[in-house]
């Protein structure tokens, strides 16, 4: 069984991809060719965002975002605690300070009573320069952005979205005149919007690539000048020092094939299989010992995810001892099931960050990344697959 099923998935779409690719090599517009802007305006649609701007990865597309909102020294940069490295990564690069932020022990993502308290404490030392927040949509779910908004609105921060596992995600809304909903999409809710095409990430090609979406004509005409080394006018014109970073020809090919399967039936197959886990493994935790405890993934009322992970939290909440969660993992491996810690170390911990002064207490980052576990999810995973995988994490509890 595969943790990310993509040899699946290029079986199912081989037909259109090899087509895709093959277009692309006999062409030989590798770079910039047609099919970055016709994907570039494809993302845009679906998103519901005016401008859509491809790049080299998840972490430049970051970057390019800091960049065009002018982030660096001086400047502090909220981040949530727990998250992968690139979105803490990203400040430090540009000279800016990532301050961390603990996150909400359901979701996993941004807790804004901390975020809060993060920017009151800056505020106070004044060192810093609030500037702007980082929040994340950790395993395809949308983050609060209701409450991050009002914070920022008050504080007069920008809201970048690092929507590297968030891409198709959304959030319902009841419509003003009461009918029905509109829906909001995951990339739609920061002033400026990242994602990554990581080959494992919701939407992946086959190697790096990334994107930023923003609705600000001003903010995409610099990070399109700072994608290809600070263009001005044309090419060999330089305005501003920039970055070479460029999505591939071939993988917008790829993703043009991608996108659609996403849309058609990716996102909706992938939520079926995370109800089929959520309503299988509660069924069965009659089943294990009384002082394990384990809680599926929560989903707040008119969210959906796109399952860029699907992630349990074991624990025991009577017992004084830690859970064993390597012994878990030994014992799910020996029976044939693959299993991930996203993400051990809270970014505070990480060596890397050593120097960077703590602002508030991060409790829930620390808890969850000792306490979570990653089963093998992805839209082509079979009811079978799932049932196996609930009732050998249960037998081996
Ligand atoms: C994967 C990821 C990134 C970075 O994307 P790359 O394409 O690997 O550079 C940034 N933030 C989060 C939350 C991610 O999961």
């Amino acid at each position: 069984m595969e943790f990310r099923d993509l040899k699946k998935q290029y079986q199912v779409l081989k037909a259109d991809i090899d087509k895709a690719m093959v277009e692309v090599a006999s062409s030989a517009h590798f770079i910039m060719g047609a099919p970055v802007k016709e994907l570039e305006q494809q993302l845009a649609d679906y998103v519901g965002v005016k401008h859509c701007l491809a790049c080299a990865n998840g972490t430049d597309a970051l970057t390019l975002a800091l960049k065009a909102l002018g982030i660096g020294k001086g400047d502090a940069v909220f981040v949530p605690d727990f998250t992968f490295f690139s979105t803490a990564e990203v400040v430090s690069l540009e000279g800016a300070t990532p301050v961390f932020v603990d996150i909400d022990p359901r979701t996993f993502n941004m807790d804004a009573k901390s975020l809060e308290e993060a920017v009151r404490c800056v505020l106070d030392q004044m060192t810093l320069r609030p500037k702007a927040i980082i929040a994340v949509d950790l395993f395809g779910l949308p983050a609060n952005y209701d409450a991050i908004r009002e914070i920022a609105k008050k504080e007069g921060l920008f809201v970048i979205e690092d929507g590297a596992q968030g891409f198709g995600g959304y959030v319902r809304k009841p419509k003003v005149d009461g009918n029905g909903y509109d829906i909001q999409r995951a990339c739609s809710f920061g002033d400026i919007a990242t994602t990554s095409f990581f080959p494992a990430k919701p939407l992946g090609c086959y190697g790096d690539g990334g994107a930023v979406f923003t609705n600000n004509d001003q903010w995409a005409a610099l990070i399109d000048s700072y994608r290809v080394h600070g263009k001005g006018s044309y090419k060999y014109d330089n305005v501003r020092i920039g970055l070479n970073s460029r999505l591939d020809t071939l993988q917008a090919a790829i993703l043009q094939v991608k996108l659609k399967a996403f849309k058609e039936y990716e996102l909706t197959d992938v939520n079926k299989a995370a109800d089929y886990y959520t309503q299988l493994i509660n069924g069965m935790t009659k089943f294990i010992k009384k002082e394990i405890q384990i809680t599926t993934p929560y989903i707040p009322r008119n969210y959906t995810s796109s399952w860029a992970q699907y992630t349990i939290k074991l624990s025991v909440p009577s017992g004084n001892g830690t859970f064993n969660r390597e012994a878990l993992q030994a014992k799910l491996k020996a029976k044939g099931v693959p299993s991930m810690v996203y993400y051990p170390t809270p970014m505070s911990k990480q060596t890397a960050f050593k120097e960077v002064h703590q602002y508030v207490l991060t409790p829930n980052a620390q808890q969850i990344s000792d306490c979570v576990l990653s089963l093998p999810m992805h839209p082509y995973i079979t009811r079978e697959e799932i049932r196996f995988v609930a009732e050998s994490l249960i037998s081996s509890l």
